[in-house]
């Protein structure tokens, strides 16, 4: 049956009364957790195509006690847009750094690559508050990546620039996270400090089809990015066809549910010592 115009009205106000409601359901349960101490830090394991082994791994939120929804991708935009992920940004890299410094002392791990949202990266105190971390757990700066989005640099915030500037000067690589997506600009690349560009997940989920543009695109930024000399690491690799291609183009550094999902720390571990089938 066809609705009346007032009708349509009505299920719009719903859907947006219901959507706020799970925001603000979604702000007080996170408020809750933080005081609560009820996130968990888990790992993907980043591999490096010529050794088969573990490079690194992405550090990835978790939050299993979460009522209204489990998913970061859900919950860290409402984090965002209330403020709350300055404490909750704070709490993962406090927890990446501890669990670094651990690692560090027992395998030969090379990094761990920590998100960074745009919010974090325009507070003035952000870069001493790396700085104290690297001091209190002494950690080589070289072992971090930070992954920011394309987001965080369109507002050619100075504040903003000049902490990627300096946490760069001190030896934390920058990776642009979710490349291929929204706005991404070329022109960052050359006015920002990037050290690797992470290709999203839906460019590399259509270069396996026939004919497929998205291969040819990516054949030519792996190019490109090889000129301006940054590093490439392909992101949600799924398939073995997927993987054999970025590994003909030249990709070192591959992400994705084919080889690990995201683990715990001590899962994490475990599989350092791992080499990959493929
Ligand atoms: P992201 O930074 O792009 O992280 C990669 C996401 O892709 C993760 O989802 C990961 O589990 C998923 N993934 C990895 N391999 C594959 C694959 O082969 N196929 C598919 N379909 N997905 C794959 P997750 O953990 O749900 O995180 C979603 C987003 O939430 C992240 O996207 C990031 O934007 C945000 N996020 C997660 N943890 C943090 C954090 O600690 N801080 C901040 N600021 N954001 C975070
Ligand atoms: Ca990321
Ligand atoms: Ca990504
Ligand atoms: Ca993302």
């Amino acid at each position: 049956a066809k609705r009346s115009p007032q009708l349509q009205y009505c299920f719009f106000e719903d859907n947006m009364q219901e959507a706020f409601l799970s925001k603000y359901k979604i702000e007080s349960e996170l408020r809750h957790a933080i005081e609560h101490d009820e996130f968990v830090l888990h790992y993907q394991p980043i591999i490096d195509m010529q050794s088969k082994r573990v490079a690194g791994a992405e550090a990835l939120i978790r939050w299993p006690q979460a009522l209204t929804s489990k998913n970061p991708g859900v919950f860290i935009p409402v984090a965002e847009e209330s403020g709350l992920i300055q404490a909750i940004g704070k709490w993962v890299l406090q927890q990446a750094f501890r669990d670094l410094q651990k690692r560090l002392k027992e395998v030969d791990f090379t990094y761990v690559s920590v998100n960074v949202s745009p919010c974090q990266l325009c507070e003035s105190g952000f870069f001493s508050y790396v700085e104290s971390l690297i001091k209190q757990y002494e950690v080589p700066a070289s072992a971090l990546v930070f992954e920011v989005t394309e987001t965080a640099l369109l507002s050619e915030d100075t504040v903003t620039l000049n902490t990627l500037n300096s946490l760069h000067d001190l030896g934390i690589r920058i990776a642009l996270d979710d490349f291929g997506t929204g706005f991404s600009s070329i022109s960052h690349l050359l006015s920002c400090p990037i050290d690797i560009v992470k290709i999203d997940k839906s460019i590399i989920q259509n270069i396996t089809c026939p004919n497929s543009k998205h291969k040819n695109m990516l054949e030519g930024l792996t190019y490109l990015l090889s000129q301006l000399n940054i590093s490439i690491i392909a992101e949600g690799i799924e398939t073995q066809e997927q993987s054999a291609l970025c590994q003909r183009l030249g990709i070192k550094l591959t992400q994705g549910f084919l080889y690990y999902r995201p683990a715990s720390e001590v899962e994490l571990q475990l599989l350092l010592n791992n080499t990959i089938e493929q």
